[in-house]
């Protein structure tokens, strides 16, 4: 694999343009873990610091405390670039799920909304993930991503969602897609961080005019990314944060690249798109294949490998 066959992206540059025209910063803030105390002042930090891309998600609890951020920041709501997430309990009622997150973060749109998982979980009552007896999860088996993403294409018209897009779905799950959409999704969010680089699926979105965007790009604290000799010989010879070095790979390979920071010397400093030379992306792009630096953090690997290829087997817990 070589970083020649990605999209030839100038260092330094911070903007994408998705497949429906419209600009998307490719440094965003993540939100997920984010506690309600400490996310509206990261998302004021973070807004201060230049960023003006927000990744928030109904799944992760803290939608109205990231709206304050926002509304605290006094930024035009041009100037942000919003996405949340259906989740999987809302397969069935997408346009509830995202009238939900809008106002929980008293907004009248988001730029982008995904899909979180490309497999729905049947509604039980409130409950985020509903189990089966066996202890399962309790996938609503007769909904299929098609179906959902018919109702997500709905909401551009009423203009609750600018563009809409996916998040956890593989080739397979994409190609199928594909046959039924009449939106091509704008972007597709995945797991991917130097231990995961997916530069296949990465490649293959490419082709189709779908952004991809990276998340856990810093390893989210599981994928000893920022420890690696290589990122930290990198790092070092720039004189750079080892996650300024993850954050540039993922810039510079036309990846929407999202870290999750609660720290404010963090937020500022992953916020400064630092610049690699065509060798240093080509040695980041090899990392995985050393033994033990190939790792997936976010199981199952919903729409990874899932629904093609039997994940899980019949009956295991996940
Ligand atoms: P990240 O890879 O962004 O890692 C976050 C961790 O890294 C936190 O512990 C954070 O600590 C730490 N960190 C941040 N900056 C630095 C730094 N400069 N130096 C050292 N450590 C640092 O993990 P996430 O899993 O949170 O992924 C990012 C975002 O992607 C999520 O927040 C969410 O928005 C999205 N996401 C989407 C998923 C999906 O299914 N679509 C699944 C998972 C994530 P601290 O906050 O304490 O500073």
């Amino acid at each position: 694999m070589t970083s020649a066959k990605y999209p030839s992206i100038k260092a330094g540059t911070d903007s994408l343009k998705l497949n429906t025209g419209a600009t998307v910063p490719i440094l965003g803030l993540g939100t997920w873990r984010s506690p309600d105390e400490q996310v509206t002042k990261a998302v004021e930090v973070a807004l201060k610091a230049g960023i003006r891309h927000l990744d928030c998600a109904f799944a992760y609890d803290n939608e109205v405390a990231v709206g304050k951020g926002i509304k605290n920041s006094n930024i035009p709501r041009d100037q942000l670039f919003v996405t949340t997430k259906i989740w999987g309990t809302f397969h069935r009622r997408v346009e509830e799920g995202i009238d939900i997150s809008l106002q929980r973060l008293g907004l009248d749109y988001v730029d982008l909304l995904l899909i979180h998982w490309p497999v729905a979980l049947r509604q039980k009552g409130d409950e985020k993930i509903p189990l089966r007896e066996d202890g399962s999860r309790d996938l609503d088996d007769e909904r299929t991503l098609n179906e959902t993403w018919k109702e997500m294409e709905a909401l551009v018209a009423k203009g609750k969602a600018r563009a809409i897009g996916v998040s956890n779905v593989s080739k397979p799950f994409m190609e199928d897609l594909l046959k039924t959409a009449k939106i091509v999704p704008a972007s597709n969010q995945i797991e991917a961080h130097p231990f995961l680089p997916e530069h296949d699926l990465v490649l293959y979105l490419q082709s189709k005019g779908i952004t991809p965007a990276a998340y856990s790009p810093l390893g989210s604290g599981a994928a000893p990314v920022l420890e690696d000799e290589t990122i930290l010989k990198i790092a070092k010879a720039k004189g750079a944060e080892p996650a300024q070095v993850a954050i540039a790979w993922q810039a510079q390979r036309g990846v929407l690249v999202i870290p999750k920071s609660v720290t404010e010397h963090r937020i500022i400093s992953n916020a400064k798109l630092i610049s690699l030379t065509d060798q240093e992306m080509q040695e980041i792009n090899e990392l995985h294949k050393q033994p033990g630096k190939h790792i997936r953090t976010c199981m199952p690997p919903w729409g990874v490998d899932f629904k093609f290829d039997n994940y899980p087997p019949p009956g295991q817990k996940v």
